[in-house]
């Protein structure tokens, strides 16, 4: 069986081989784009190369990226521990063309190594196009031999990527693995694609265009190559597994989860298992780069993710501090691919263990109040609104936590009703604040404060730049 780990060097060595620069992966915290929450795709880092604003020495270059999708427009939070294949840290895997080879460069090396390199079977396989793309059709039945019943079009916006609402963007081609029948779900573009029978392993990004205006496309002359992998998606089928969490990575996270809470990996605990492997991961790398818990911004939604991961645990039966503990085996299982994690111990492991400490207190009382009220709704209820926003603003439960504990028992929360109990509070704030004396600066303070909402940062809602891939 090939670990992880190997699977992540085969592929850059391939690309290696053929002669793309092997780039370090960029911190989580994007450099060159401030409007962005987390790196969320392999092409951030080169942004700038893509628009011709910066060269670099190389026209082809491969990335294993570290990646969040936690907040913004790419959003996987609520998915994880849940789907077989979504998670709020992954790798991601990328080769690029900048002005180099194109769309049938692009195919060819992907056809070529997952099935020559990986061995993986060709009727297994299949791939989108973005509707009008016949071109790429046309090379996918040349180069991978498909029949049309293996090449599906797709016309929405989930087959053409664009960096903004102007740059360069273009059609995308996905490869997707078929688990076979005995999972549920359909091909993509059908009613039940979001089951877990089709997998999506690969975004092939095809730059062809340079829209500005907005609206208004010229082709690019040298059009270029964006690519991404899931490695943990691709990991799970040469593993042969169906769920990204019984890859050899996360069953040591989870093994390790369990280890320190004495519970069997695979009962009654197995969600909390996998939400807790899952986000120690985000977490470690986050603190990693240099993230830290906090009111607001990037430092609220690691709080977000921390916190969750700790209600999970206290779900399990946790009476002490309790997450930190797991971090030597992701330190194990990554430490050597990424040393960041190495260098940082010491800070991680400080900052799960304080973190848990200051919130276990709130936790109790909060669950508490929470079964309470729970107790009171019937079957399939809402939490009223004004009660998420005392558990929000007393407790310190992130609106997202309550939210995942009310969907085990099946009731969902009034959001309209937490939005407008969180301004209630700011008008009081600010009618207390202004009979504090009349001072311009003031009033400026909470015009800006009610711009990127109170003390919950509820994230980067205009990415300019945002990726697709
Ligand atoms: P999906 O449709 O499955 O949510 P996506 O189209 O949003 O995936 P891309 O933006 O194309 O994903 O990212 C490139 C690749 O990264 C995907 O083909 C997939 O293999 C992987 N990937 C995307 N989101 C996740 C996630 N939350 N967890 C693990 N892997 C992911
Ligand atoms: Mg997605
Ligand atoms: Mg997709
Ligand atoms: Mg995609």
């Amino acid at each position: 069986m090939r670990s992880t780990n190997e699977i992540r060097s085969t592929f850059l060595d391939y690309f290696q081989k053929n002669n793309h620069q092997h780039v370090p992966s960029s911190s989580l915290v994007p450099q060159n784009d401030p409007t962005l929450l987390f790196t969320n795709a392999g092409m951030v880092q080169f942004k700038n190369v893509f628009t011709g604003q910066e060269h670099r020495p190389y026209s082809r270059a491969t990335t294993a990226q570290k990646v969040v999708r936690a907040g913004g427009k790419h959003n996987d939070l609520d998915n994880v521990g849940y789907t077989a294949r979504h998670h709020t840290f992954f790798e991601m895997m990328g080769n690029f063309s900048f002005g180099d080879y194109f769309k049938e460069g692009a195919i060819e090396f992907a056809w070529n190594l997952i099935t020559k390199e990986f061995g993986l079977s060709k009727d297994k396989l299949l791939a989108t196009v973005y509707a009008e793309d016949e071109e790429a059709a046309n090379l996918w039945k040349k180069i991978a031999g498909f029949s049309d019943d293996r090449i599906i079009r797709i016309n929405t916006s989930d087959n053409f990527w664009r960096m903004g609402d102007t740059g360069p963007c273009g059609p995308c081609s996905e490869i997707f693995y078929d688990h076979g029948e005995d999972v549920f779900g359909g091909p993509p573009g059908s009613p039940d694609e979001d089951g877990d029978r089709f997998v999506e392993i690969w975004n092939l990004v095809f730059m062809q265009y340079f829209e500005d205006p907005p609206g208004t496309r010229n082709p690019l002359p040298r059009p270029s190559i964006d690519t991404g992998m899931g490695l943990e998606r691709f990991a799970a089928i040469m593993q042969g597994k169906r769920d990204n969490f019984d890859i050899d990575t996360f069953q040591a996270l989870i093994r390790a989860s369990a280890d320190v809470t004495n519970t069997d990996p695979f009962g009654a605990h197995k969600v909390s298992h996998r939400v807790v492997s899952d986000h120690l991961r985000s977490a470690a790398f986050l603190i990693a780069d240099g993230v830290l818990p906090s009111k607001d911004g990037r430092g609220y939604v690691l709080r977000r993710i921390m916190r969750r991961a700790m209600r999970h645990l206290h779900m399990i039966g946790t009476q002490e501090p309790t997450f930190y503990k797991i971090l030597p085996a992701l330190i194990t299982e990554m430490g050597t691919a990424y040393p960041e994690l190495i260098q940082a111990e010491a800070l991680i492991s400080e900052t799960l263990k304080g973190e848990e400490e200051r919130f276990k207190t709130m936790l109790d009382r909060g669950l508490s109040l929470l079964a309470d009220e729970t107790d009171k709704l019937p079957s399939k209820g809402k939490l009223p609104g004004d009660v998420a926003f005392k558990l929000y603003d007393t407790y310190g439960f992130p609106l997202d936590l309550t939210a995942d504990a009310l969907r085990e028992k099946g009731f969902t929360v009034d959001q309209e009703g937490f939005d407008s109990a969180m301004n209630e509070q700011r008008s009081r704030a600010r009618a207390a604040w202004v009979g504090s004396g009349d001072n311009a600066t003031e009033t400026v303070w909470f015009e800006f404060k009610d711009k990127l909402g109170a003390t919950e940062f509820l994230g980067y809602k205009n990415e300019s730049a945002d990726a697709e891939i």
